[in-house]
């Protein structure tokens, strides 16, 4: 079995699967999340990007402002990241926006998200 790097969790094959546990654990609700999207984008190779309601703690406001990203134009391999305009929260990885919105450690948000993944994860290795 593959054993995982927590960067490696970042990466577009896991954007699905990111969407879906920041909706069932951290509850945000995604606006115009198209699954099927996802497959496509990997071919042509199309930034992605939803929007939802925003999971951080400070958070004020209604409106669509947060949201999920994987964008592919730059020289650095393509990660999902967060960020919310409301809260001035930009380029936020899975493990910090957990660690943010759970008040965990870092090792524990990277087993959780590992776990929901249904991963083993190498946790000593440097991440980024
Ligand atoms: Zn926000």
């Amino acid at each position: 079995m593959k054993i995982f790097k927590p960067y490696e969790l970042k990466s577009m094959r896991f954007f699905n699967v990111t969407a879906d546990f920041v909706e069932e654990v951290l509850d945000t609700i995604w606006f115009d999340r198209d699954v099927e999207e996802v497959e496509t984008a990997k071919y042509c190779y199309r930034p992605l990007f939803i929007k939802g309601s925003c999971p951080l703690p400070n958070h004020k406001g209604d409106r669509a402002s947060f949201y999920m990203e994987n964008s592919r134009n730059t020289s650095e391999p393509a990660c999902n990241t967060f960020g919310c305009v409301d809260c001035n929260e930009y380029h936020v990885s899975i493990y910090d926006l957990i660690q943010k919105v759970v008040n965990c450690s870092y090792e524990e948000a990277v087993k959780r998200f590992a776990d929901y993944c249904n991963v083993e994860i190498h946790l000593s290795e440097e991440d980024e």
